[in-house]
């Protein structure tokens, strides 16, 4: 059991485990070097706002939550923020688009163009940061409560008292919140799957770059992958589903992606980045196959569009209630980056996507909250891999 290795179609979409694995190697290092690159690595981001929806402690004094901005002189002059308010306040902008795609009708909160500092995301990896208790589980349960449809009013609103938080009980309803306690539609185990692959990606960075505090000493922990991930064969598969998800979208954004101006002032760089980006659009168009023409269709498709959108909408926001930076830094570099995706297939149809007629459709920070986010989950699986010969190794010995 422990050494699951899922084989056949990837559920609800039109790829194989086995297609994946194949080209994970190649588009997991493409995207190793796509991310050092300039434009990909600095993430503009607020990351001292207010949880909106209760007072969190501060557990922030964590050593392994400290993350370090980089001064705005350091930045193409193109990103700093004097320059992005002048883009910001255009006249029109937003109008110019065909139809009605404005910024608040997409599935994430974003920070203000102006707000936050640049963060490069290379020197504050995802890892082990020692972030857990009731702090994280009751972000992580909250998350999973967003996951009740056809209710009018917001899960957020009967959130958890803090005395609750300490409840098993009430932690267990809302992780038991799962697509397979009765029959749902196709949206809501989507939306399941994205949540729980998002949540089984981040522990399984967190168990391969884990820090073993008795020894000091940083690696994989392959009991830690055991009890998180491979205990729990779905939440296995929501990890490759989650990247053929991205992927599709990746596929989709190709001809704009590829014209995307990563002006970062030197022309060689930015013909670089434009190279791997290529290189990634090329294996996400052979795996990417994902048909999101079969999700909000039926009659109530519009009303369950915009509830998925809501609910996703308050993950990214919850994102401000993580309360450890590096951890809530990597929350929302995720969560942007789904949401781009979610955009691209759900919101935008192909004569949108063009990079002529609608340049501006997407932000630099969901171009790079998008590259990113596949990385971690190529990641994932890339971790995977090895824990799996970890595991033989073990069996091996014993
Ligand atoms: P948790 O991962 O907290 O899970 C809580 C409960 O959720 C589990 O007991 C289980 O019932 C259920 N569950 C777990 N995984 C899944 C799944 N995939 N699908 C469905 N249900 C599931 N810690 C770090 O060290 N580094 C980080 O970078 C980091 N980033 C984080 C980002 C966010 C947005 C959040 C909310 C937390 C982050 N954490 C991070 C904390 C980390 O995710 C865990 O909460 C922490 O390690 C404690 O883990 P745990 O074993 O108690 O279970």
């Amino acid at each position: 059991i422990t050494c699951h290795q899922p084989t056949g179609p990837i559920e609800t979409t039109m790829c194989d485990y086995e297609s994946l694995e194949k080209v994970n190697g190649d588009l997991a290092s493409t995207l190793d070097d796509l991310v050092k690159t300039p434009f990909f690595k600095y993430f503009r981001v607020q990351l001292y706002r207010d949880c909106p929806f209760w007072q969190e402690n501060g557990q922030c004094g964590n050593r392994g939550c400290g993350v370090t901005s980089v001064d705005e002189s350091e930045i193409p002059e193109k990103w700093r923020a004097a320059a992005l308010s002048k883009v910001e306040r255009t006249p029109g902008m937003k109008h110019d688009l065909p139809g009605c795609y404005y910024r608040d009708s997409d599935f994430c909160f974003f920070d203000d163009f102006t707000e936050g500092e640049y963060i490069d995301l290379t020197a504050n990896p995802e890892q082990f940061t020692g972030y857990s208790g009731g702090s994280a589980w009751r972000v992580w349960s909250t998350i999973y409560e967003e996951n009740c449809f056809g209710i009018s009013e917001l899960s957020l609103l009967k959130s958890p008292s803090p005395a609750e938080v300490s409840l098993p009980d009430t932690m267990t309803a809302a992780f038991d919140n799962t697509p397979d306690s009765g029959p749902q539609c196709l949206e809501k185990r989507v939306y399941y799957k994205i949540i729980s692959g998002m949540h089984a990606s981040i522990s399984t960075h967190i168990c391969y770059d884990n820090l073993n505090q008795s020894t000091g000493v940083w690696g994989p922990d392959l009991d830690c992958f055991i009890n998180r991930i491979a205990m729990h064969p779905e939440r296995l598969q929501y990890i490759y589903f989650n990247t053929v998800l991205l992927l599709r979208a990746v596929s989709r954004l190709g001809p704009y992606l590829t014209a995307y101006d990563y002006c970062t002032g030197d022309h060689s760089e930015d013909e670089a980045s434009r190279q791997m980006v290529q290189n990634v659009v090329d294996i996400a168009s052979s795996v990417g196959k994902f048909d999101e023409s079969v999700l909000f269709r039926g009659e109530n498709a519009n009303v369950l569009k915009e509830e998925f959108k809501t609910h996703f909408r308050n993950v990214t926001r919850i994102m401000d209630c993580v309360d450890c930076h590096k951890c809530r830094l990597w929350g929302k570099v995720q969560t942007t980056g789904i949401a781009a995706a979610l955009k691209v297939l759900f919101e935008l149809d192909d004569k949108t996507l063009s990079p002529t007629s609608n340049p501006n459709l997407l932000q630099r920070t969901e171009v790079v909250a998008l590259m990113n986010t596949l990385h971690r989950f190529s990641e994932s699986l890339r971790a995977v891999d090895h824990f799996r010969k970890m595991w033989s190794e073990r069996v091996r010995n014993s």
